[in-house]
């Protein structure tokens, strides 16, 4: 038997709980993995809040994990094998990774690339793979540290910390927008140039075009900050968008496109393919500082997880939180 979080729906209402499960409760699959560490993302904080994610109940939630193969009948892993897993729909409609145990599709996990530990993977996460299939998109579309500098918002989160670090490393000039002044020195040191309030970028009613001030974007946030974030983009740029942290609603105008043909790459890191998945986690492996990984890592327990999933969606959370499931 093994421990894990349970969200339920009955009589009695809706509620998470800690429970301790055995292996018949694990949803199919052909390779069971014992856990390491999963990770708290904005995702979980909404299925935690029961925001319209949990597809089916009873359901272990935790949408991401990195551990060992204990057993597979997949012919890509072998037991002792380290794997992560991102998406695919676990923590949603399978059961997920706050839990000691996994069972799951061997199609769906990335082996853990060379050079990461499990604990490093997790702290990465599905927040700091996407942040990379952001970098990639913007890569893909030309944008390179001679083309300007790069503006992240929500840059204190999860998918914006490791967003900076990445990009600062890649050797752009990182403009990181933020909320919390007092995470500047946090941001400079994950190698931020300059932090803009957000407050500038999160307001309705501005122009349609702004003055041209960074030549791409990765954006977590949405709605008018994504819509004001196109508006300042220079003549070609390119802005992805992989987040609704301030709405899903994107109330702004077509002129950002058809007069200085900016593109807007959208970003899914939950049905990506597998060969970009593992493009994002060499890259990451690669051109990822793991001592600025490191410093925006917290790890707590399975227990803390509830309280975690609050604060994230009250934007409180600083980089990124590793659960440690054995703890
Ligand atoms: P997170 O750690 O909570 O980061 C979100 C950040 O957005 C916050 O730290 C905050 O940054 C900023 N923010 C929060 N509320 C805001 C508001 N009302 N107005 C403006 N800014 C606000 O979450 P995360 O795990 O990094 O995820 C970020 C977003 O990306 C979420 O919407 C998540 O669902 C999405 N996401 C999507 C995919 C995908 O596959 N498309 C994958 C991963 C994540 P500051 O305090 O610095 O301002």
């Amino acid at each position: 038997s093994f421990r894990a979080i349970r969200v339920v729906s009955d009589e009695a209402g809706r509620r998470a709980e800690t429970v301790t499960l055995d292996e018949s409760d694990l949803h199919e699959g052909d390779v069971t993995v014992a856990v390491d560490y999963s990770t708290v993302n904005y995702k979980d904080g909404l299925a935690l809040a029961d925001k319209g994610i949990v597809r089916t109940y009873p359901l272990v939630p935790g949408i991401d994990f990195a551990g060992t193969v204990e057993s597979s009948a997949h012919a890509r892993f072998a037991p002792g094998d380290k794997v992560v897993l991102n998406g695919y729909g676990v923590g949603e409609s399978h059961h997920g990774g706050f839990s000691q145990k996994a069972r799951v599709s061997g199609d769906w996990l990335v082996p853990l690339p060379a050079g990461l530990t499990t604990r490093q993977a997790a702290a990465i996460g599905t927040a700091g793979y996407t942040a990379m299939l952001s970098v990639l998109a913007l890569e893909d579309a030309g944008v390179t540290p001679e083309s300007g500098d790069i503006l992240v918002t929500g840059a204190a989160g999860g998918v914006g910390s490791v967003a900076v670090a990445l990009l600062a490393k890649l050797g752009y000039r990182v403009l990181a927008s933020t909320g919390r002044p007092e995470t500047s020195d946090y941001l400079h040191a994950l190698g931020a140039a300059e932090i803009i309030d957000r407050t500038t970028l999160s307001e309705p009613g501005r122009r349609p075009l702004a003055s041209e001030r960074w030549a791409g974007a990765v954006d977590s946030v949405g709605s008018h900050t994504l819509v004001n974030v196109l508006a300042a983009t220079r003549y070609g740029g390119t802005v992805t968008t992989c987040g609704l942290a301030q709405g899903i609603e994107l109330p702004g105008t077509v002129l950002p496109f058809i007069l200085r043909g900016v593109t807007l790459a959208g970003i899914d890191s939950v049905q990506a393919p597998m060969e970009r998945r593992i493009r994002a986690y060499d890259r990451l492996a690669r051109d990822l500082d793991l001592a600025k990984l490191e410093s925006m890592t917290t790890v707590v327990g399975l227990d803390e997880v509830p309280a975690v999933a609050d604060r994230i969606l009250a934007g409180q959370v600083r980089g990124r939180t590793v659960v440690d499931v054995n703890a």
